[in-house]
């Protein structure tokens, strides 16, 4: 007998602008060279849903865990290739040139803005610390800037010694904005000549405010999202901060289990910025059926795939 009675759906959640941009431009690919191969240089976002919409497309996505975008562009001899949100290393636009690649460029405005911001201090002779995760395709793109003078903050380790008088200091978009301000007081502490800029985009900020900021009754909250997804585990682990007992992340309605829910009257939704719509609505038709007392199946509340 379920204890649940409201299921509360945070605003905002799912698809951001980025996302969205970056999947109406691979649609478009499709639309405007329909007999083209068409490969996106690692995936789009990391949500395997969004990757298996766009394989019916006819879109490959090609990833491979530990390789750069640089060698992954080695394995593309035709077609039209398209760049992902979280940007690339200048590097691989001129790669994909001389290989005779056509290119479409599904940068995220704010990671390009980013990007820009840290190319205008290399130009004026500054070193960067840059916060990000390991292995990210963003920070990866951004460190490409410039590799001998940009190093990666990883936030699990301790800070780095540097030597540099004009330092400056940023970070991915899409980190944990209590981790973000955290690490940046120890830089300022340890590094007070930095210039800072914190770079987390107002998509991951709003979602992870909107976290924040649940009434105290909410004893569990379900993040909908890949694994993969950063954006997605940040919202996990803001939630986890705040103190929430139950804290639930699943892919989708298939990993949900309802004996994890006893003992809890309200639930959370959230999902995380590369979500489609479809597996936040089937996760919350099927919990606010639970919730009115209706003896449902969870079979009956899976939707079909879309992006
Ligand atoms: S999470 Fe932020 S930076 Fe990433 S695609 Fe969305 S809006 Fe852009």
């Amino acid at each position: 007998m379920t204890t649940l009675k409201t299921v509360l759906d945070v605003i905002p959640r799912g698809f951001c602008k980025g996302v969205f941009k970056a999947i109406e431009l691979a649609k478009k690919a499709r639309q405007e060279h329909p007999d083209l191969p068409i490969t996106i240089l690692g995936e789009l976002v990391h949500n395997q849903s969004v990757i298996d919409g766009l394989a019916q497309l006819g879109i490959t996505s090609l990833d491979s865990k530990g390789k750069t975008r640089l060698e992954l562009l080695e394995t593309i001899s035709e077609g039209l290739v398209i760049i992902t949100a979280h940007g690339v290393s200048p590097q691989v636009m001129v790669q994909a040139r001389a290989r005779g690649l056509m290119t479409m460029d599904a940068t995220c405005e704010d990671v390009y803005s980013t990007q820009q911001l840290m190319q205008s201090y290399l130009d004026n002779g500054y070193e960067i610390l840059y916060i990000g995760q390991p292995g990210h395709p963003e920070p990866e793109a951004a460190l490409g800037l410039s590799p001998s003078r940009i190093t990666l903050i990883d936030p699990t380790q301790p800070l780095p010694q540097i030597y540099a008088q004009k330092l400056f200091v940023t970070n991915q978009t899409t980190m944990s904005t209590l981790d973000i301000a955290a690490i940046l007081d120890a830089i300022k502490q340890r590094y007070p000549q930095a210039i800072i800029s914190d770079e987390t985009c107002s998509a991951t900020r709003m979602r992870q405010e909107a976290i924040l900021k649940l009434p105290a009754l909410v004893d569990a909250v379900i993040i909908v999202g890949d694994k993969r997804s950063n954006n997605t585990a940040m919202l996990a682990k803001i939630a986890r901060n705040r103190g929430i007992k139950t804290v639930i992340a699943i892919q989708r309605l298939t990993e949900l289990n309802l004996e994890e829910l006893d003992g809890v009257e309200t639930v959370a939704v959230s999902a995380g910025a590369s979500t489609p719509r479809f597996l936040i609505d089937e996760v919350t038709s099927y919990l606010k059926a639970v919730a009115a007392g209706r003896n449902v199946d969870k079979e009956d509340f899976y939707l079909p795939l879309s992006v």
